[in-house]
């Protein structure tokens, strides 16, 4: 069985930032891309918030220099996904695709989350196109434009308080007849006049011939007086929460109850020890590219430390 001295699972900001430490560190890292290489920002259109990109950045191109750069300090990147894990005990067993077995002294969990979707085929039709599940990636681009955000919690409320300050005019669609948020978050909301709730609505389709230029909903879903409105809109963005990709690993890792693998505050690191956690799978707050990108940089240099105090 192939014996590894530092295994790193994602190819996000956090993966690969990983595999840039750990391979000038020379823990012969290797990583494994997982479902969708290169992660949630490829799913984007352009990063204006990274440092150092000045004129702003595509996040596929952002994602390949990630790799070119792990890649310059030899780390071995290989696609594949985890089926498998056994945590029981040092080191450490993976199964990727569900048939090559392998051990590893420390391992780097950044499989990142995944946005929820709605469901619609028309979300994916306008993927990147005017459709989005993060409002501050995005949320820039729709100046002066009309924009809906879907979700009833703190995050939808967080999102369309921010989308406020920039587009015009923000509708928040909620399925139900209340806000699900803390009452801060919802009196917020409630006091900032360019957003409208739109309580009891849920969302059909979208439309429009250049990207979206708007959205069927309808009101009181399945009752006998439900009814359909159409809302003209430039933007679509979902806020009905995210999915930690934990699942192989909550076995043996502490996660909270959506599914975050739970970290000692302000470290990588998880209930055991030399398994770290980096990014998104570990952070139900921030979310973001460069703090995804500081939690790989300190999972490798923790797992640098492991493996000197293990002597291995
Ligand atoms: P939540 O699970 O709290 O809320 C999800 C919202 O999306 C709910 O209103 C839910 O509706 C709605 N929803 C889910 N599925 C659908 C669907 N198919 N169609 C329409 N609406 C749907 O997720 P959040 O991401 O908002 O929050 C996650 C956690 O993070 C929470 O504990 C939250 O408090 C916390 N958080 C805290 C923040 C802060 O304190 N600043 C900021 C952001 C998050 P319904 O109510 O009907 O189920």
């Amino acid at each position: 069985m192939e014996h590894i001295r530092c295994l790193i699972i994602g190819s996000g900001p956090a993966g690969y930032t990983a595999a840039i430490y750990a391979s000038r560190a020379n823990l012969n890292p290797v990583l494994y891309a997982g479902i969708q290489p290169g992660g949630q920002l490829t799913t984007t259109t352009d990063i204006e918030n990274f440092p150092g990109y000045p004129e702003g950045i595509n996040g596929t191109e952002m994602m390949d220099q990630l790799r070119k750069q792990a890649e310059r300090f030899g780390a071995d990147l290989r696609s594949g996904i985890v089926t498998g894990a056994d945590l029981s005990k040092a080191p450490y067993r993976i199964t990727i695709d569900g048939e090559t077995e392998l051990e590893t002294d420390t391992l780097i969990i950044a499989t990142g989350a995944s946005a929820k979707y709605l469901g619609l085929e028309d979300e994916a039709k306008y993927a990147g196109m005017g459709v989005s599940a993060c409002a501050t990636c995005d949320g820039f681009f729709y100046r002066g434009k009309n924009v809906a955000v879907v979700g009833g919690g703190d995050t939808a409320c967080e999102e369309a308080l921010y989308l406020s300050s920039l587009a015009k005019q923000v509708y928040l669609i909620v399925r139900k007849n209340y806000l699900r948020a803390s009452q801060v978050m919802q009196d917020r909301v409630m006091n900032t006049p360019n957003i409208k709730v739109l309580f009891e609505h849920n969302t059909l389709g979208l439309f429009g011939d250049n990207g979206v230029e708007g959205a069927h909903l309808v009101k009181r879903k399945g009752e006998p007086d439900e009814e359909k409105v159409d809302i003209a809109i430039d933007g679509f963005f979902l806020a009905i929460g995210h999915k930690p990709n934990s699942d192989v690993f909550k076995k043996y890792l502490e996660t909270d109850e959506v599914g975050y693998i739970k970290t000692v505050a302000g470290t990588p690191k998880t209930n055991i020890p030399g398994v770290y956690a980096a990014g998104d799978v570990a952070d139900p707050i921030y979310r973001q590219a460069v703090t995804a990108a500081g939690s790989g940089c300190k999972a490798a240099i923790e797992a640098e430390r492991y493996l000197s105090e293990h002597g291995l």
